[in-house]
């Protein structure tokens, strides 16, 4: 082995499956008002309108979940201070202060899925309705409560809502699609964790095993779907309606900031570190934070270092869609969320002004954090959402972290910067399961 030879460029780190961090060349302070995506173009007007809509049917939400009458049907987590893990993970005092944005505890999907997976079931479920005249375009909250009714529930058993998913976003779907009445079947892949299947299936759920991985599942339930008119496909790969429910969750978080004296400016600048699997959350809450809080929030995206299926399509450009497997990767990881082989494309395009860079973990260090994570804040997360918790030492310790800092101006602001790091979910991870990483962690620290 000759040190004086390796190659440490992200692309080579990614080739040997080590830990990397890339930053985006391409990332622009200052945004145009709408943004080109898939052919059309979405603006901060579009979050405004998922926020809305998300309003519009909390009434509804309420009585059909009871976990959601304390909130009276919002869907959302809370902002949590993290000092106490803040050396575990390497950021110095003097490096800015750790929260996390604590999506593991949404409720009704248990992930990040309550965003954006709700809100589609919904757009779609209200179509209908104004469509079949259950309810005028310009209902209020209170009139959508007649969704639970007989006649809409009547109407929409007529149809199916169809997801592929490694999980979590099937739970999502699958549990508000049945809860309004639809048909709900969920394509997954025969990996996919055996607890989110039983799960759905008890909530009256089909679903569907399909050899390949996650792609194949997608592939396979977007094909049946698209025979049949009578069904609403959920692409994850490409869903806007998706992207923007995510990207609502910006909004809650300015006033969260607001709340707990979190000053967002050029001398105050926020570092997000959102866990990505196909690329559509994280693209979501990154379009929807750069609009609501401006150019001196950065967002880092955190893969697995098998799946890092984004960082290589930022490294392409829109020319090309590579899969982990063309560079030599497994796609294995026990982080089931992000065990995705080929980004989204759409999410790609948006993100290419946006974000401010990538960066792979081992599936170790994830299991290492979960317990950190436990330890110090008594939170329980799932290994995908462990992610982002090597964003803040890789970004501050590292040569090519501290290199872009000082490019950006950003390393005198360091001391007054904050971390958020997204934690995206582990609510309804079973205790056996979430005790066996807790030892695997455990086992890994010494
Ligand atoms: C889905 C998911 C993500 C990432 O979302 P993508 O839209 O696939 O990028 C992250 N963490 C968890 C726990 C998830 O379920």
């Amino acid at each position: 082995m000759n040190q004086g030879l390796e190659d440490f460029t992200p692309a080579a780190l990614l080739r040997r499956a080590e830990p990397c961090l890339w930053l985006n060349p391409q990332r622009q302070a200052l945004l145009p008002a709408a943004l080109p995506v898939a052919g059309g173009c979405i603006g901060a007007q579009d979050t405004q309108a998922a926020a809305a809509r998300l309003a519009r049917f909390a009434p509804l939400l309420a009585r059909l979940f009871p976990e959601l009458a304390a909130s009276n049907g919002v869907i959302e987590s809370p902002l949590l201070p993290a000092a106490g893990l803040q050396q575990a993970l390497g950021l110095a005092p003097g490096q800015g202060r750790l929260w996390i944005k604590a999506d593991h505890r949404l409720p009704v999907a248990g992930s990040i899925k309550a965003r954006g997976g709700i809100h589609e079931v919904l757009e779609f479920a209200e179509g209908l309705a104004v469509q079949h005249g259950l309810i005028s375009a310009q209902a209020c909250p209170a009139d959508y409560l007649a969704l639970a009714e007989p006649a809409a529930r009547t109407l929409f058993a007529r149809y199916t809502v169809a997801v592929g998913s490694t999980g979590n976003l099937g739970l999502g779907i699958g549990v508000a699609a049945s809860a309004l009445g639809f048909r709900a079947v969920v394509h997954m892949s025969l990996e996919a964790k055996e607890w989110k299947k039983e799960r759905l299936r008890r909530r009256g759920v089909q679903v569907v095993e399909h050899a390949g991985d996650y792609e194949s599942a997608v592939a396979a339930g977007r094909a049946q779907a698209a025979a049949d008119p009578y069904s609403h496909f959920v692409d994850d790969e490409r869903s806007l309606s998706l992207l923007l429910g995510y990207s609502a969750a910006a909004l809650h978080l300015r006033q969260q900031l607001l709340d707990a004296g979190i000053v967002v400016d050029a001398a105050h600048p926020l570092f997000v570190y959102l866990p990505c699997g196909v690329g559509g959350a994280p693209a979501g809450i990154t379009f929807g934070l750069r609009h609501v809080l401006g150019p001196h929030v950065h967002c880092f995206f955190a893969e697995p270092v098998q799946s890092p299926c984004f960082m290589l399509q930022m490294m392409a450009g829109q020319g090309g869609n590579p899969s982990v497997y063309d560079w030599g990767l497994s796609n294995q990881t026990e982080a089931d969320g992000l065990a995705v082989p080929r980004a989204s494309l759409p999410a790609a395009e948006l993100m290419a002004p946006l974000l401010s860079g990538c960066l792979t973990v081992r599936d170790e260090t994830l299991l290492r954090q979960l317990v950190q994570v436990l330890e110090a804040t008594g939170e329980r997360i799932e290994p995908s959402a462990a992610a982002g918790f090597s964003g803040p030492g890789m970004l501050t310790g590292s040569d090519a972290g501290q290199a872009w800092l000082r490019g950006q101006g950003l390393l005198a602001h360091l001391p007054r910067a904050t971390h958020l790091v997204w934690t995206t979910g582990g609510l309804f991870v079973p205790d056996e399961e979430y005790e066996r990483f807790v030892q695997r962690g455990r086992a890994l620290a010494v």
